[in-house]
């Protein structure tokens, strides 16, 4: 019998900032947190609070000399020339801030004691949510797209290390999980899946690129919640039958959601939890991660909803006033915070957005599925192509 799923967050994102007009600058870990507990959904039992992953602990995927560079940038507030160009730090997206070490670092420990918390034994939880994970973009020897170190990949090799031999990775962030696919390419104990949006940074994961471990959905702007459903149920679903995942991770990136500001993408915050629970349903184990996500209202709603989904609680249609009043307290120096809708403050599930499944999201499942499946699945497609 497995025991209750667990939380594993940190205060040091409360106190923690990227700084000016970063799109991380926002609250995000700490509101969703603050959310669950004003909604009654964190009893203290099930709450974690992460350790910070050692230098060693890093070393398993991380270059030592990156490793040292980043921890320098953090006791010295200030890199040289030379290390920010062979690292990327203190440029593209990757400020230096004061707790640029010690954030990324706990963010990496709290996917490894997740994973930990999985392998426990025989009360071990079936689910352990970490919504300070989710980094995908970080690179064995230097930062990329406001990831330093890359947890996800982290967490992985934690459960490779501890045997298990099938892991199936699922990235539903609107950018593609690259830093992720490209550590696992060769590893076939490893399936990754990224769902993304099509032509957006890093512009990796094309339709064209698909192989043994690492499948690509790259999908066009205006996504819809019929559109993710039909993806997971048609491709990652079939994929992962026939993989049979012992444990899923998945990256729970909120920047696909309508309401956020970096993405084309328009999906409701259902529809991510919806994706959740299909893929909860794959295997024993399951990691959720965190991700991206630009818009501090939506990202908390998300991520607090996807917490109800896996602890199995039911969403009320109204927020109670303590969740209410917290939201409205939120600041957000954005355009979209000048005339927020009341949704945001008063209700935790967005309206669905249903639409219609296009022709460019099933060849999506096609492709990522391969020649043979898709002629079985789609064999009007097909017969168009030809
Ligand atoms: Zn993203």
């Amino acid at each position: 019998m497995p025991g209750p799923p667990r939380l594993i967050g940190s205060e040091i994102y409360r106190r923690s900032s990227y700084g000016g007009r970063h799109p991380l600058a926002i609250p995000r870990v700490s509101l969703m947190l603050d959310l669950v507990r004003a909604l009654g959904w964190l009893p203290e039992s099930a709450y974690i609070d992460a350790p910070r992953a050692t230098p060693a602990e890093l070393e398993r995927f991380h270059d030592p000399a990156y490793i040292a560079a980043v921890q320098r940038a953090e006791a010295d507030r200030r890199v040289d020339a030379e290390v920010s160009e062979r690292y990327h730090i203190g440029r593209a997206g990757n400020p230096i801030y004061p707790e640029v070490f010690s954030r990324p670092a706990t963010a990496c420990g709290a996917t490894l004691a997740a994973v930990e918390l999985l392998l426990s034994g025989s009360d071990a939880p079936a689910v352990v949510h970490s919504p300070a994970g989710g980094t995908h973009h970080g690179r064995r020897d230097r930062a990329a797209g406001f990831c330093y170190f890359n947890d996800p990949v982290l967490g992985i090799l934690r459960l490779l290390d501890r045997g298990l031999a099938q892991v199936l990775y699922v990235d539903l962030d609107a950018h593609h999980g690259d830093g992720v696919e490209d550590a696992f390419r060769d590893e076939p104990r490893v399936l990754t899946i990224s769902i993304h949006e099509r032509d957006r940074w890093p512009h990796s994961g094309t339709i064209d690129d698909q192989g043994p471990s690492w499948r690509n959905l790259p999908v066009p702007p205006g996504f819809n919640d019929s559109e993710l459903a039909f993806l997971i149920g048609e491709a990652v679903v079939p994929l992962a039958d026939s993989f049979a995942p012992e444990v899923v991770v998945i990256q729970s990136g909120a920047d696909g959601l309508a309401d956020d500001p970096m993405s084309k993408l328009a999906l409701s915050n259902r529809a991510l939890r919806q994706a959740v629970a299909r893929l909860q349903a794959l295997a024993p184990r399951l990691l959720v991660l965190g991700g991206g996500g630009y818009n501090p209202w939506a990202v908390a709603r998300c991520w607090a909803g996807i917490w109800a989904t896996v602890a199995g609680i039911e969403i009320p249609h109204r927020l109670p006033e303590a969740a209410e009043r917290l939201l409205r307290a939120v600041e957000w120096r954005h355009s979209l915070a000048r005339t927020p809708p009341e949704r945001w403050f008063t209700t935790l599930a967005d309206p669905p957005n249903d639409g219609p499944v296009r022709p460019e999201v099933r060849a999506v499942a096609a492709a990522a599925l391969g020649a043979v499946k898709a002629a079985v699945l789609f064999p009007a497609l097909e017969q168009q192509r030809a």
